[in-house]
């Protein structure tokens, strides 16, 4: 055997693995890359459930001619420049990753414009080949275009599954962004004909009922109780937790945890400790198997959670694990005491 390097396009097809596993992933990874970029509207254009095209367009910062090569680049990012960056990070991207692995299994372009005064430019990108950096007519902003995701990698093509459930899957993405992200507006159009839409505006604010109606229903609405309670980690630390969002009343509990989102600062994941303290607050005023609803916003000091765990980020690692599973626990337990008061519901009419 003779140790070689490997070319860079698969490395990119190697990284793609592990980010982009399906249209959804890139729905993700493209809209993150707007949000961060300041948008306050996403356009996502979708065809074949993803699968022929996915088109996002936003309204934000945009890139300049001379970095979009760059932008398609291994490691490359502007969001971080050091250790300590990281150790902070408050953006969604910072690996620099999903563009390079997008563009390395499909058929793709990005165009981009910085601000009224910047020039367009575009640049595509054939399964990891990289063209010339052309000039295009173009709003501010930032348009990239996915066709074909995979064409190049039928082992993973294979993978896809019907339109529908690829759809479902990015609807569903798109569902736990809009909850944390209130502020900004999602348009959805498939094949051609509009899909879905999220009303922004609601500026700066992560703490919308409007948004919470619009994504999981009138009737979660209606039983939801709201929480919002703040406290230091500990005596020492100096640094404090706070928990907000929307715990549904037990009458209104699931068959199956489909409802159940939490974002850690301001990021969607999945936290076995944390979703523990959640069950064990609703332990007694809920019926065996059935499931509690909630949407939770979990913010701490950026310094006490690691963000780099799973290259897609679904998983967070806290420093103070146990005070947070015990505030979870103790601020749901209060919220959940009233109706603690009234008899035992549980079950769905
Ligand atoms: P990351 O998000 O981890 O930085 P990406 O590969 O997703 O890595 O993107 C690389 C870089 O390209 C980003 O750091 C950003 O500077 C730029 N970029 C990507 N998408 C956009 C966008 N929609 N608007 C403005 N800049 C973008
Ligand atoms: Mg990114």
């Amino acid at each position: 055997m003779t140790i070689r390097q490997l070319p860079d396009t698969l490395v990119n097809q190697i990284a793609a693995g592990e980010v982009i596993e399906r249209p959804a992933s890139v729905v993700k990874e493209l809209v993150e890359n707007a949000i961060d970029a300041g948008a306050t509207r996403v356009d996502i254009d979708l065809e074949d459930g993803g699968v022929r095209l996915i088109r996002i367009r936003d309204d934000g910062g945009g890139i300049p001619p001379e970095e979009l090569p760059l932008a398609i680049q291994r490691h490359a990012t502007s969001k971080i420049a050091s250790l300590d960056d990281l150790e902070a990070v408050a953006t969604l991207g910072f690996r620099g990753e999903a563009l390079p692995s997008i563009a390395s299994v499909s058929r793709f372009s990005i165009a981009s414009r910085q601000g009224r005064d910047g020039r367009g430019t575009v640049l595509l990108v054939e399964g990891g080949r990289v063209g010339e950096v052309a000039p295009k007519q173009l709003p501010p902003g930032t348009t990239v275009e996915v066709r074909d995701l995979f064409f190049n990698v039928p082992a993973r093509r294979k993978f896809l599954r019907a339109e529908r459930t690829e759809l479902g899957h990015i609807e569903e993405w798109l569902r736990q962004l809009a909850l944390a992200r209130p502020d900004v507006e999602l348009r959805v159009t498939h094949n051609g004909k509009p899909l879905r839409r999220y009303k922004g505006g609601e500026s700066g604010t992560l703490f919308s009922a409007d948004r919470l109606g619009e994504t999981l229903g009138e009737e979660f609405l209606v039983n939801a109780l709201q929480v919002d309670h703040e406290t230091p980690v500990s005596t020492e630390s100096g640094s404090t937790m706070r928990l907000r969002g929307w715990i549904a009343r037990p009458a209104y509990s699931r068959a199956s945890a489909d409802q159940q989102y939490l974002y850690v600062n301001g990021r969607a994941v999945r936290d076995r400790s944390v979703a523990h303290a959640v069950k064990q607050a609703y332990a007694d005023v809920l019926f065996h198997g059935r499931q509690p609803a909630y949407v939770l916003f979990l913010d701490v000091d950026p310094r006490r959670v690691d963000v780099n765990v799973h290259p897609a980020k679904h998983e967070v690692r806290f420093r103070d694990s146990r005070a947070i599973h015990e505030f979870v626990y103790r601020t749901l337990s209060a919220a959940l005491a009233e109706t603690r008061a009234g008899a035992v519901a549980g079950i769905d009419p």
